[in-house]
Parts: C-alpha cells; structure tokens; sequence
C-alpha cells in the first residue's frame, strides 16, 4: 500500500520545483501577501515556505495531510468555476510520502501557533503549541529520500532543479500583485543569500523591473489583445532588437488567470515571429491570458502546468496578427 501511494505521488510532485509550487499555491490560495520560500543546499536538504496567511483550523490538523483532503472544493459550485490553485488534495500527502513534512499554523482565532509533525502516510504523528504569527509555515526535509533512485538523481541534479524553480519563482514575482516574495538559500557554513526579493507591487510593469531591472524594462513594448469579449491577453513583448541572445527559456513567462502555465506552442510561435524580425535574438515575453475558467483544462496533466484551450486554433491565430503587429517594421 505505501509503495503504490509512493509512486502515485510521484506524479503531482516531479521534482523539487513542483514540491515548492504547491506550497507556493497555497499560500496564496491562503491569501497569503507575504510568502518567504527558505531553502537549505538548494533545496537538496530542505525546503520551507512560510506565509502570513489565514492559517489551517485545528479541525483540520488530524486529515491534513491525508490524500485527497482538501478545504477548497466545497466552497465552489463545480470544478469548472474553481479559481483556487489547488483543489484535490495531494500536495501535501505527496509531500508526505516523498520526505519529512512537518506544518506550524495558527489562525486569527488562535492564540498559540501550533507545530505539526506527519508520517510518511500523512497521518498526524505529534502536535505541540508553539509561538507565530497568524500563517502558516510548511517545511520539507529530505525530498525524494523515500525513494532511494530518485534521490540519487535528485542530488546530481539539484542545480538543475534549483535553476528551474528560480525561473517559477521569477514566474510569480512577476504575476502576483501585492504579494510580497522573499526566497532564499542557505549553503553549508550557515551562509544565507537572498535569491530573490520583491516588494508586493500592484502593478506587472513594476514587478518587471523588480525582478529584471529598469533596462529589461525599457526593451518591452506593452501588448493588449482582446481575443473576444471574455478572452484577453496582457502583457509585455521585447522590442525588435532587444531580445536576449540565449534561448535560456527563462524570459518567458506565460499566464492563464495568473497562473503560471507551461505553453509550448506559444513559445515557439512567439520565437519565430520575433526571429523574423531578427535573425539572431529571442524575445521577452510576459504574458497573461484572462480566459472564462470553461475555455481551458487545467486537469490534465498532474502538476497542472500544461494547459488545454478548448479552441486552440482560432487563439493562436489572433495571437499571430497581434503578435505581427508589435514586430512588424512600420510598428518600430
Ligand atoms: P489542495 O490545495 O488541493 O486543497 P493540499 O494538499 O495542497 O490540497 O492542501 C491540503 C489543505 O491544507 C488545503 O485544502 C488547505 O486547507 C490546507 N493548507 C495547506 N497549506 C496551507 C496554507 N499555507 N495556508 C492555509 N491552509 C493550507
Ligand atoms: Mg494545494
């Protein structure tokens, strides 16, 4: 039994930066404005988010990390209105199976924290009163350690995986508006470094220039589409010519309803589009797609990055034309 829900688990959490993403996503499905992601050897060790959200009622704390518990659905009429990230309830049995989880939380009704400790099954093991503030607190140690091949792998590929949560994190500084971001990591001789840090902006110009600078920032051209009536695409393009020269994949960012999405298609249309333009550069692009919640999937695929538009065609067309638009040469 543990082994099969071992490998079931495996499949919401790949690697390290889909384990962060998900606490990330509840934090903010917490209402969370200020969210603190710590890591210790790049995550390798441990890995802790910590957030000044509502917090979990003691109510919760026995089925917390059970599979499939979650507080979130039965708020919604129907999955397809759902506007929550999460809602299935696996992150945290996941988290659960695959390392050491332990939670510290304490709601406004609350006047003691209290420090949570699970097993590998998700069941509640240990619950003393400690001090915090109203939020919510939920650390990972050892992740993958439950299963001996994938933390070999984990290990050799940490700065891998330690570079690509960097670009998620960058994904939601860049999205989340009067959410304030602190990350950090924390190397062997107790040497702490600031990753990232941003102030809670109101505004994506603002968080752009948070996370890429003032310069970055005055290569963009801003990009409005209105696709149909419901459907909207906002966001920001580099200019002809000031693209970068690497196709390192990390200055683009796409968005459905403010969630960071992984778009392929898109990508490449927008590569060759700009290419076009000039041989020799990719482009910026930071764009968010304001879709009704019936017009896309967000199911499909485990970690929920993968996005499936029920009419794809017509969208990437429109895409196209407006795209065209800001590259063409009479536009610069
Ligand atoms: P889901 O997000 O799909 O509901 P999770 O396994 O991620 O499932 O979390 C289970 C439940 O734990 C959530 O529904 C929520 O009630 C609670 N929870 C988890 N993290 C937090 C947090 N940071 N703040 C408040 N509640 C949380
Ligand atoms: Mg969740």
């Amino acid at each position: 039994k543990g082994v099969v829900h071992r490998i079931c688990s495996g499949q919401v959490i790949l690697d390290l930066s889909s384990a962060v993403k998900e606490l990330v996503e509840n934090s903010l499905d917490a209402g969370a404005t200020s969210i603190e992601i710590a890591l210790k050897e790049y995550g390798e060790e441990s890995f802790k988010v910590v957030d000044n959200g509502c917090g979990i009622s003691p109510n919760n704390f026995k089925v917390l990390a059970l599979k499939h518990h979650t507080s979130k659905i039965a708020d919604f009429p129907d999955l397809q209105s759902l506007t929550t990230f999460g809602f299935r309830g696996e992150a945290l049995s996941s988290l659960c199976a695959l390392g050491n989880l332990t939670v510290e939380t304490r709601t406004k009704n609350e006047p003691m924290a209290t420090h949570l400790t699970f097993d590998h099954s998700g069941l509640l093991t240990r619950e003393r009163n400690t001090a915090r503030q109203v939020g919510t607190t939920v650390t990972v140690e050892k992740l993958f350690s439950s299963l001996p091949v994938r933390s070999k792998e984990f290990s050799r590929n940490i700065r891998k995986e330690y570079g690509k949560l960097i670009s998620l994190l960058n994904a939601y500084a860049l999205i989340s508006k009067g959410v304030r971001l602190l990350c950090t990591n924390t190397n062997g001789k107790n040497t702490k470094s600031v990753v990232l840090k941003t102030q809670g902006s109101s505004s994506i110009k603002d968080n752009i220039i948070t996370v890429f600078g003032m310069n970055t920032f005055s290569c963009l051209e801003p990009l409005s589409i209105g696709i149909s009536e419901s459907c909207t695409i906002e966001g920001y393009l580099s200019k002809p010519g000031h693209g970068s020269g690497r196709n390192l994949g990390d200055r683009q960012f796409y968005f459905v309803n403010g969630r960071p999405v992984d778009m392929p298609k898109l990508s490449k249309l927008v590569n060759e589009l700009y290419k076009s333009s000039n041989s020799r550069q990719y482009p910026i692009a930071i764009m968010n797609f304001t879709v009704p919640t019936r017009a896309y999937d967000v199911n499909v695929t485990p970690d929920k990055r993968k996005i499936f538009f029920s009419d794809e065609g017509s969208l990437m067309q429109s895409l196209r034309g407006a795209i065209e638009k800001v590259y063409s040469p009479s536009h610069c």
